[in-house]
Order: structure tokens, then sequence, then C-alpha cells
């Protein structure tokens, strides 16, 4: 073998080996490659299942999300319908099996303590035959004091959250016969509280927590709505008593009224019969002393004479009576027709004045009028005003003392006339303002028994002003002076 042969041999083997060590480090690097492959692989397959894991996760919570608003839109539509039942019956009526169905249960029941009986009442019963519902409510009422505890208590339970201190959930499924369940209490503030049930037969279904606030939220709404329900009953009740009562007063007041009317038609049928048969006498009365007088008889000694002047005198003042009270009779029996035409208010002051003008001079009083002119006509019967102007000026004449005064004023409201007649007399006591207008009353005073008079003039005034739809009214002060007030419409 030659040197160059061996040289040849010696430099393939370095070749080989330099192939070699490349090969190697090419299989070195591959091999790293592939472990951070594998790692990737790894944390990609970890992040796949963190992928599937929250997409899961967010299916559920979809899922929940939906049962929550189709919950909450049934609950919505629930409370509509219960909120406007204002009958305590009714509102557990309200609840039919398609809501139940809808809020996930198939079951359902509500009950009520009625504290007289002492027992559990059944309002409501979906899911179980009539059998079952007797059957639990038996159940129920064996085991008051712990319903009757969880109503105090104020809050739900459900078969998934059972504090201690409940029934077993065994036997809570074997009383309701159902697997899940929730229980909550209806809290009224007044009258008969109590508790609702739900359930479901299906072992699949898991109760919530969402499912108890929602059957909270439904039993709290029932237990407003018994509420109102009630007060509406309550309220109902006493307005149908006030009605009762209000309808046997008006009939007691009606027939008061009758007794009234007929009272006073006899009283002004016996007035008016009565003044009759005195009237005829007392004409002949004055007649045969009128004609005694005349001397056509023959003389009189004067002292005869001033006797019989004064059976005239009084006479005259006993047919004015008579006539009064007729007057009152006819107007309270509506014989009199008030002719209502239009009056010149002016005039008849001035007419007044006229008419009292010497009676005046006597006194000293001083009279004046002031009417308007937007007041100056009304409507009103002529002579029947004339004697209310005559009356009241009569009586402002008869009460005032010497140098004092007497007035007519009149003023306007609208259609209405208010006419004044004022004086500066005595005055009338407060405690007898209110009964000067009834028949006969006079105040009881010295100056009363000075002045003559029969008590009847304001009655009769008052019944003329009141035949024309007016009103009458007197404000006075002792010792200052009255004023009498009345109402007429104006043209
Ligand atoms: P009479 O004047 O005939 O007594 P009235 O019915 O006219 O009857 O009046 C009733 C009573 O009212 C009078 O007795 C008198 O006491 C009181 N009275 C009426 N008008 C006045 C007045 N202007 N001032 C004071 N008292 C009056």
């Amino acid at each position: 073998m030659s040197l160059f042969t061996l040289f040849g041999i010696f430099a393939l083997f370095i070749i080989l080996g330099i192939i070699l060590l490349y090969k190697n480090q090419r299989l070195k690097e591959f091999n790293d490659r592939i472990a951070s492959l594998n790692l990737s692989l790894e944390e990609m397959d970890e992040q796949a299942k963190l992928i599937m894991r929250t997409d899961m996760e967010l299916n559920k919570a979809q899922e929940e999300l939906d049962k929550k608003i189709s919950g909450l839109d049934t609950l919505q539509r629930l409370s509509r319908e219960i909120s406007t039942t204002l009958e305590e019956q009714q509102i557990f009526k309200k609840i039919n099996n398609q809501y139940v169905e809808e809020l996930g249960f198939e079951r359902s029941l509500a009950f009520l303590w009625k504290n007289l009986e002492r027992e559990f009442h059944l309002y409501l019963s979906i899911g179980y035959t009539h059998d079952e519902s007797l059957q639990i409510k038996t159940a129920v009422n064996a085991n008051r004091d712990y319903f009757l505890g969880l109503i105090k208590n104020g809050s739900a339970i459900s078969s998934e959250i059972l504090p201690e201190g409940n029934l077993s959930k065994n036997t809570f499924n074997q009383l309701f016969l159902v697997h899940s369940f929730i229980i909550c209490p209806v809290l009224a503030q007044e009258g008969d509280q109590g508790f609702i049930f739900v359930g479901t037969q299906n072992t699949e279904a898991s109760i919530t927590k969402g499912d108890q606030e929602f059957i909270s939220i439904l039993a709290n709404q029932i237990g407003q709505t018994l509420d109102n329900a009630r007060l509406f009953e309550k309220t109902w009740r006493s307005q149908q008593e006030l009605e009762i009562k209000v309808e046997e007063r008006t009939r007691q007041l009606t027939q008061a009224l009758e007794e009234v009317k007929k009272i006073s038609k006899r009283k002004s049928d016996f007035i008016s019969s009565v003044s009759h048969e005195i009237r005829t006498p007392l004409t002949s009365i004055k007649g045969y002393a009128a004609i005694l007088l005349a001397s056509k008889l023959g003389n009189l000694p004067d002292e005869i004479k001033s006797r019989l002047e004064k059976i005239n005198r009084h006479s005259d003042e006993l047919v004015h009576m008579v006539n009064d009270l007729l007057d009152i009779s006819r107007i309270e029996s509506g014989k009199v027709v008030i002719k209502k035409e239009p009056l010149d208010l002016k005039a008849v002051a001035e007419k007044i004045d006229d008419l009292f003008s010497e009676q005046f001079k006597t006194k000293n009083i001083t009279f004046g009028s002031d009417i308007p002119d937007d007041c100056r006509e009304v409507l009103a019967d002529h002579s029947q005003i004339d004697r209310v102007f005559i009356n009241l000026v009569g009586n402002a004449f008869k009460f005032t003392p010497e140098n004092g005064r007497i007035g007519i004023n009149a003023r306007r409201t609208g259609k209405i006339i208010q006419i004044d007649i004022k004086d500066s007399g005595f005055g009338i006591p407060e405690d007898a303002q209110e009964s000067i207008f009834e028949e006969f009353f006079r105040v009881d005073n010295t100056i009363n028994q000075e002045v003559k008079g029969t008590g009847l003039g304001l009655a009769l005034v008052k019944h003329i002003i009141e035949a024309h739809q007016g009103k009458i009214w007197v404000k006075s002060k002792v010792g200052e002076g009255s004023t009498f007030s009345f109402t007429l419409n104006a043209v």
C-alpha cells in the first residue's frame, strides 16, 4: 500500500468523521425542535381545553341568562295579572299551571293561616289530584308549628339550600311528592299570612339561586296584592256601611221633613182659619166703635170717648197682627203668587222717605239713601217688597233713639243686588240675632216693653225675601245699631 493510498484512507476517515459530527449536530438540533414542538402542542392542547371549558361555561351562563329572562318575563306578566286583582280568592286563581311551568316547575301550592280556625287553608293547588291536595293539607296542618315558624322567619327555603332546623329534604319530598322544591312565605302587612310552594318531580332539575329569587319576588307580589285587596275590601265595606247609614238617615230625614211639612200645613191652616174667625168679629167691634165715636148714637162723655178710641186703636193693632199672620200662612202655603217685575229701588227709597218723614222729624232722625245706578233695578213683586222696606225701616225707626240715623244702601255683585237698611239704634244682643226672624219672637229687654209690636214683622219679611229666592240676615251690636241686609236679583 502506497503512502498515497494510506493518506487517501486517512482523509476519507476524516471526512467521514466530519460528516458524522455534522449529522449528529443536525440530529440534536432536530430533536430539540421536536421537543419544543411537543411543548407547543401540549400548550395548544391546554388552550383548546380552556377554550372548550370557557365555551361550555359561556353556554351555561347563556342558558341561565335565557332562563332568567324568560322567568322575568313570566313574573312580569303574572305580577301584572295579580296586581290588578282586588279579591283575595281571585289572586291565587291567576297563578295557573302555564305560569308555573314557565318558571320551571309543574307543581304548586299556596296556604294561608286562618288564625280563628287555627289551621292552614289551601288557596292554590296545581299538579296534584284532589286527594293528594287534601293529604298535603292535612300533613301541613300536622306540621303547623314548623310552617308558622317558617312564615315568622320570613325567608325562602329550597331543596338545594336547607338551613339547619328545617325538616329533612326527604320529609319534604314525601310531604309534597316532589324531588326539588322552593317554599317562600307570603307576608301580608295585615290579615292572614301564609306560604307559596313550587316543586318538580324532575330528578335532573336543580334549583338555582335565581329560581329562589323569582319565587321570593312572586310571594312578595302576592303579599302586597293581598294587602291591597284587604284594604280595598275594608274601604268598600265601610263605604257600603256609610251608604246604608246615609240611606237610612235620608229616609228618616225625608220622613221627618214630611212630618214637619204636615205639621206646618196644619199650623198654617189653623192660623189661617183662626185669623179669619177673629177678623170678622174684629171688624164689627171696630165698626161699632166707629159708630159710637162718630156720635151717631148720641153724644158721649169724654171718658167713654177716650176708652172707645183705645178700643179702636187696639182693634187696629189686632187687625194688623191678624193680617200679618194671614200673609205669613199664605206665603208659607204657596198661596201667594210672587209677581216679579222690574222695580226701581231709588223710587222705593224716595217713597219710604216720604212715608216716614213726619215720623223721622218727631225723633230728629236723619234719613239718607245711596243706590248706585248699577243697583237701581231689581226683579221683584212691588207690593211685597214695599212691605219689606216698610217693616225694616219701621223697625229701624222704632228701635233708634232721638237724633239717630237711618240709611238705605245698595251694592251689586254680579246678578245679585244687596240692600242694607242701617240704623244707629239700640242694637240686638248676639244671642237673639238668630231668633228674631222667628214668628212672635221679640227681644226680651226694657226697650221692647215700651215699644209695641207683635214679633211677626221680621218673620213676614223673611218669607217674602225667600219667596223671591233671596237671603236675609242681620249684623248688629248693642249700643251701636243694626244693619238688616237682603238680596234680590238684578233685572
Ligand atoms: P216687632 O217689631 O213687631 O216686635 P219684628 O219681627 O219686626 O217684630 O221684630 C222682632 C224683634 O227684633 C223686635 O221685637 C226687636 O226686639 C228686634 N228688632 C227688629 N228690628 C230691630 C232693629 N232695627 N233694632 C233693634 N232691634 C230690632
